[in-house]
């Protein structure tokens, strides 16, 4: 199989679907980013790489990040993050409050914006610079010692965050939170804030892909058996509310984020990202889904 023509077929594919979506608008700073811009990287566990389009354009990662503090987190505390944080998919938005007051304050997925919150507040007893934290392993994951947060669209999310700020407060009035919520809150903003690109990412997911061992630097940033678990969460929670049908249609774990990334694995095989801003109504970049389904379908390799 000619891996960079199947890209370069995807690029010509996505090109009509580029005009249509919207971006995020409710990270001020989110609404300024070129909306014209495809971009695809497949990192292959042997090391070789191919691109297409924007692949080494930065942009926020947002929600990808649930992924990476989400493994952070899982290497601190292991399975006692389940005590505080569900492995179901919810079945509402990613920023829902409905659950929480049913459920005592424990979110039902580390992929939800509450979720992700508990899992800030791990970093956050255990850091004392978390944004960092995520930063320095991202650096290593995807071999970019440059990586950094975006400090204006951290800034934009905290001075509008009023609802992630509910959340924090209510999980902290069922003990949920341990940490000052303000202080998870702006580590959380900082973490969505991150700028990378597709092929920092197709290369920093590889770990997922490779038993847990990362084919950039050779960590072994989690077992096998939890590699297997995070993917599991990965493909049942990771595109939020579109997360069945994303199965249905694409059929390999994936994580995404309003900036509109998309990053994904094929276990055993390789690393993929793609990024285009506009997203359709459930927050997933919509070029993006519909690139990562013909990609799976062009190669002929899925879970399934
Ligand atoms: N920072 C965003 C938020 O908290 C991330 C959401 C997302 O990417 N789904 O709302």
């Amino acid at each position: 199989m000619d891996m960079q023509a199947v890209l370069d077929r995807i690029h010509d594919e996505a090109q009509p679907l580029l005009g249509q979506g919207r971006v995020a608008s409710y990270i001020p700073e989110l609404a300024k980013v070129p909306l014209q811009r495809f971009g695809m990287a497949v990192s292959m566990l042997d090391g070789r790489l191919y691109t297409v389009g924007d692949a080494r354009e930065d942009f926020s990662i947002q929600s990808v990040s649930k992924l990476f503090s989400l493994t952070l987190a899982f290497q601190l505390v292991g399975d006692a993050l389940w005590e505080r944080v569900g492995r179901e998919p919810s079945g509402t938005a990613f920023n829902s409050l409905v659950q929480l007051e049913t459920e005592q304050g424990k979110p039902r997925n580390p992929f939800l914006n509450a979720g992700a919150l508990v899992v800030t507040d791990v970093l956050s007893t255990r850091f004392v610079q978390p944004e960092m934290a995520l930063v320095e392993f991202l650096r290593r994951l995807s071999g970019n010692a440059g990586l950094q947060y975006d400090d204006a669209v951290a800034r934009s999310e905290l001075a509008t965050g009023s609802r992630n700020r509910a959340m924090g407060h209510f999980m902290h009035s069922f003990g949920n939170l341990k940490n000052p919520v303000d202080a998870v809150i702006e580590a959380y903003c900082r973490h969505c804030a991150i700028r990378m690109n597709c092929v920092d990412l197709a290369r920093a997911v590889g770990f997922l892909a490779n038993g847990g061992v990362s084919p950039v630097g050779g960590e072994q940033v989690l077992d096998a058996s939890s590699a297997k678990r995070l993917s599991a969460l990965m493909l049942t929670c990771g595109t939020y509310d579109a997360a069945g049908d994303f199965a249905y249609r694409v059929g390999i774990p994936a994580k995404s984020g309003v900036g509109g990334g998309i990053v994904a694995h094929i276990p055993r095989t390789l690393g993929v990202c793609v990024w285009s801003p506009r997203l359709e109504h459930t927050g997933n970049s919509l070029a993006g889904s519909f690139a990562l389904e013909r990609f799976t379908s062009l190669i002929g390799q899925s879970l399934f």
